[in-house]
């Protein structure tokens, strides 16, 4: 692959274009190119003919989306090169949603590791209420998943790279695994977006994302998306909508709207995710930095085989300090916030301790989780510099 400064060079020019007209019918809205905003509850029949002929249309009552959301089910089928999507109205809902559209009672479920803890938590605390057996497995663990199915194994969880450590799995390998068993194969892809990974070309069955984070992009939309292959298609569509689920026209028009621009944007993530990267791998402060970008990450050739990209969130691992120095460092950032998500804008750096189960997690220092925004890289490598004269300056 080609490669300008370890980063294989940007083959999305394709993609680009699907970003920004995938969705769109301007003629269809007065010529307008965006979709507007549909807000509808009750959608009126002309006719009791038309009444009975149009029960199972998609656009029969608020609850099956209108206009703006089908704007966005079609771009998100177009650019996951998905049989169909569905929104939801956050990136956990997907995620709970997909499990409950494969899921029965008696079965059971194999979940990565290193997912995001939301995640964890309704597989661990509440698939069990429903006779549901979970196990978690180690992300790194490629076809040899297969020696953890039992007869009772229904699905495959994957998120790729970890929540928080940011471990590449092997997807085609577990897929493939998990097909010749029959078994459905999930993927949360929130990290990459389906601009850097589709996980649909990688033998993912349902391909989940939080919209909130990169299609959004502007830290002020809470959505989820399900796209799925043509086999996993009428199960997720018909749990969806007996779940009751749906998102509101004017999120759902945000997130149409941060979508256009997702090509302009996460390369620049990834510009400055890298320098920032490397800036804080080269610092006595720090023990390590798990971005897949890097050459040093253990899983950087996986990474650079089945990925187009890296984002802009990332860990870092600092040589052991106090919890107090830590706290100074944190606590008087310029630019960098402290709070939950990501995938916005705004770059973000939180203290976090990753939990696991299916083998341990050794870290000897204290481990933060930062989101490199589109801000200026010089600047956020100043603000973190100073950060760390505060954590050297306290015992
Ligand atoms: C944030 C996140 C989610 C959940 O998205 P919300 O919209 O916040 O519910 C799911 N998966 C991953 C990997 C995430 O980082």
């Amino acid at each position: 692959m080609a490669k300008k400064n370890g980063v294989p060079e940007n083959n999305n020019q394709e993609r680009d274009t699907t970003l920004v007209h995938a969705g769109t019918n301007p003629h269809a809205h007065e010529g307008a190119f965006n979709t507007p905003v549909y807000h509808a509850s009750t959608i009126l029949f002309p006719t009791v003919k038309d009444l009975e002929d149009n029960q199972t249309r998609p656009l029969s009552y608020g609850i099956r989306g209108t206009p703006t959301m089908r704007a966005l089910q079609e771009a998100l089928t177009e650019l996951e090169d998905a049989h169909g999507a569905i929104i939801t109205p956050s990136g956990l809902s997907a995620v709970t949603t997909a499990l409950l559209s494969v899921l029965k009672s008696g079965d059971h479920v194999l979940i990565a590791d290193s997912v995001y803890s939301p995640t964890r938590h309704f597989c661990a605390k509440i698939l069990p209420r429903y006779g549901i057996d979970v196990s978690f497995y180690p992300p790194r663990i490629g076809a040899a998943i297969s020696d953890l199915f039992r007869a009772e194994t229904c699905a495959v969880f994957l998120e790729s790279p970890g929540s928080l450590t940011f471990d590449i799995q092997d997807v085609p390998a577990i897929a493939d695994s998990a097909h010749k068993a029959e078994l459905w194969v999930l993927m949360d892809n929130s990290w990459a977006s389906p601009l850097f990974f589709q996980p649909l070309h990688h033998e993912v069955d349902i391909s989940i994302q939080a919209l909130t984070k990169y299609v959004s992009g502007h830290a002020d939309v809470m959505l989820g998306s399900i796209a799925t292959n043509e086999r996993a298609w009428t199960p997720v569509d018909n749990t969806h909508q007996a779940l009751g689920l749906t998102a509101g026209p004017d999120d759902i028009y945000m997130a149409l709207r941060g979508m256009r621009t997702l090509g302009v944007r996460l390369p620049r993530h990834q510009e400055s995710a890298l320098t920032v990267a490397r800036w804080l791998e080269a610092r006595p402060e720090v023990e390590a930095v798990l971005y897949p970008a890097l050459e040093s990450h253990a899983d950087h050739d996986l990474w650079q085989r089945d990925f187009s990209g890296a984002s802009g969130l990332f860990s870092v691992i600092l040589k052991p300090r106090s919890a107090r120095a830590v706290a100074a460092m944190l606590d008087s950032m310029a630019y960098f916030g402290m709070g939950y998500s990501w995938g916005g804008m705004e770059s973000l750096i939180l203290p976090v301790t990753p939990h696991r189960t299916a083998g341990s997690w050794e870290v000897t220092g204290p481990m933060l989780r930062i989101h490199i925004g589109l801000e200026d890289s010089k600047d956020l490598i100043h603000d973190l510099e100073a950060g760390f004269e505060r954590l050297r300056s306290v015992d």
